[in-house]
């Protein structure tokens, strides 16, 4: 715990060299023809866009892929030179910023479109973008009936050239699902749509983690996965066809231990009635840490490699642990809420079933106040 030394315990410890050997599996798995466009939005699913980036640009990601203009930004300082992609769309009063940087935005609106070809005009360039079609997520992008005007209406606009198609798998983690062919084959005739309008975009692109092993669409170029580079599964079996390790650890230690009777009701609620003599670990992270207040009773953390339980409410700053029958543990003691300890895992899959949630939204719970340190890369 040395990286600690004048702060609260509780840190989050990034594994760098790890994310680049998950890089490099999701390389393999695409294949040398297609191009890999790392997804670091929601600063890198809470693994730190600065310092994550920067290390994926260096393992050879092709592009980049954020949610947001300013997180577009904010890549650019931390020195990614790699076209940036915004999936999440540009707003009024962002256009200077994303000419300035050069981020490369997704269109699934006309009125984007517009102001955008008004401001490329003005400024005397040609501003590439990625046209998105919604194939069956109903979220983003044009709906296929939509397509041929809105072909008609993007050619009244010269200061935009299209540089790609892009669309979204609604069920790419269930291998077996019919409906990704099916999205597959309008994204295809979409395809076929956007060439005889006289387009070309370079990058043609369906997937997102889940679908880095479908083989279903082989004139996709460029693949865009996401939670994989953290570790995390796209779904369960995933796990046999690539061998990931956990990027992200989350940890604390012990600041306070005490023994209470049998019968003693423990935090906000007493939802914890203590069923023996109990011996109870204080640790200073809560549900402000991101450890979520779902875990109250059923959360579990390694303490000495060995597993113990959430005793109670998990409050704001403090959660209590039940450490019984791990009678060496002393204050001071590493604890581990997310990540390895010699050997022993919390995974961010077994957390999320405990709280009904999937992996990505553990990983961006981990508040801000959480300080990240970064090993290796
Ligand atoms: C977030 C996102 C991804 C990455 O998805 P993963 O499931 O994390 O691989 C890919 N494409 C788009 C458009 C996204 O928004």
């Amino acid at each position: 715990m040395h990286h600690c030394q004048g702060h609260r315990p509780t840190y989050v410890e990034i594994d760098l060299a790890a994310l680049q050997h998950n890089f490099r599996q999701a390389r393999r798995q695409a294949g040398d023809d297609c191009e890999l466009l790392a997804v670091v939005k929601a600063d890198a699913y809470g693994h730190g866009a600065d310092r994550v980036a920067p290390a994926l640009q260096q393992a050879g990601a092709d592009l980049f892929g954020v949610a947001m203009v300013e997180e577009g930004v904010e890549l650019r300082r931390a020195g990614v030179s790699r076209p940036i992609l915004v999936l999440g769309g540009v707003y009024s009063g962002q256009e200077a910023e994303l000419l300035a940087h050069e981020l490369v935005p997704v269109i699934f609106e006309m009125e984007t479109a517009r102001r955008l070809n008004a401001l490329a005009l003005a400024d005397g360039r040609r501003l590439s973008y990625h046209l998105k079609l919604d194939s069956g997520m109903g979220r983003l992008g044009f709906r296929a009936e939509e397509l041929p005007a809105t072909l008609a209406a993007l050619t009244e606009l010269p200061g935009l050239v299209m540089d790609g198609l892009i669309s979204h798998l609604a069920v790419a983690d269930d291998p077996t699902h019919p409906f990704t062919s099916e999205q597959a084959g309008l994204f295809r005739e979409a395809l076929s749509l956007v060439r005889a309008a006289g387009f070309t975009p370079r990058h043609i692109r369906l997937s997102n983690s889940a679908a880095l092993f479908s083989r279903q669409f082989p004139e996709c170029n460029l693949v865009r996965p996401g939670i994989v580079l953290y570790g995390g599964l796209p779904a369960p079996d995933f796990a046999e066809r690539l061998h990931l390790r956990p990027v992200m650890s989350f940890r604390t230690a012990v600041a306070q231990l005490k023994d209470v009777p049998a019968g003693t009701g423990v935090s906000y609620g007493h939802r914890f009635v203590a069923g023996r003599s109990t011996r109870l670990a204080a640790i200073p992270v809560g549900y402000a840490d991101g450890y979520s207040r779902q875990l109250s009773n059923v959360g579990e953390v390694l303490i000495r490699v060995r597993r113990a339980r959430v005793a109670g409410t998990v409050c704001m700053d403090w959660t209590l642990i039940d450490v019984t029958d791990i009678p060496q543990v002393e204050v001071g003691d590493e604890v581990t809420l997310l990540g390895s300890d010699n050997g022993q895992f919390i995974t961010a899959e077994e957390w999320a079933q405990r709280i009904d949630t999937i992996n990505y939204e553990v990983f961006c719970q981990v508040s801000k106040r959480v300080p990240r340190f970064y090993l290796g890369g």
